[in-house]
């Protein structure tokens, strides 16, 4: 199975993504992840991307389509894939789209978390990751069993360098702008899911079992 996850910077897409990924034994694709790590690591496509995303822009496609798709391509993505945060233009949605069928792909569903404005700004405001694998905290909501650090590798929270009021309020622009749009391509294919986002985690997860008629871990 290949799924999409369409959603807002704090809607719970990479929660969800995670979730769906360790269910359906699936390869999660995090764009935003590999852009992280490519910065953090200093490579050409770090170095290439850090200024789009400091700025709270996004990677221009003709870097972001070929560097997804390439991965795509590998044997170790053949079983199936979440995509978390790609395609998140129209034009990323028409290249993937083209680029399947040669790799035996089809996209199963897109599923779309639907969080109103206002909550993803609170949401975001209070979000933490730790330094070592971006586990995903809220000091609100989804709070560290100790305070600072995170319970799955112990190792220091810290707030995202574009986690910034600033820089949110762009990057949620630009979502309700552009990547809004993406939802609207696959649902002329008869491909999206839309699910009530702003809900408790398992609530969100048992309403996208559903929603594919596939049995959830968490009761509906
Ligand atoms: P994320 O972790 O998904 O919020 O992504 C962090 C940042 O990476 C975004 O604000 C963009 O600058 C960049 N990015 C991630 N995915 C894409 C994409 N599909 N297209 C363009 N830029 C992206």
């Amino acid at each position: 199975m290949n799924l999409i996850i369409i959603g807002a910077q704090g809607s719970g897409k990479g929660t969800q993504a995670s979730l769906l990924v360790e269910r359906l034994g699936l390869r999660h694709v995090s764009s935003g992840d590999i852009f992280r790590s490519a910065i953090q690591n200093g490579t050409e496509l770090g170095m290439q991307a850090k200024s789009y995303i400091d700025r709270g822009d996004l990677v221009p496609d003709s870097l972001t389509i070929h560097l997804i798709l390439a991965l795509l391509s590998e044997p170790e993505y053949s079983s199936g894939v979440a995509l978390d945060g790609f395609p998140r233009t129209r034009d990323q949605a028409q290249a993937l789209d083209q680029a399947l069928p040669q790799m035996q792909k089809t996209i199963d569903y897109a599923i779309y978390l639907n969080v109103p404005q206002e909550k993803l700004l609170d949401r975001l405001l209070n979000r933490y990751v730790c330094e070592a694998h971006q586990h995903v905290y809220n000091i609100r909501s989804k709070p560290p069993i100790t305070a600072g650090i995170c319970d799955i590798d112990g190792s220091k929270l810290i707030q995202r360098s574009d986690d910034n009021p600033e820089n949110i309020k762009h990057r949620l622009h630009i979502f309700f702008q552009q990547t809004i749009q993406v939802t609207h391509f696959y649902r002329a294919q008869k491909k999206l899911i839309e699910v009530d986002g702003d809900q408790p985690i398992t609530k969100v997860s048992a309403d996208i079992f559903e929603a594919m008629g596939l049995q959830s871990e968490f009761v509906a």
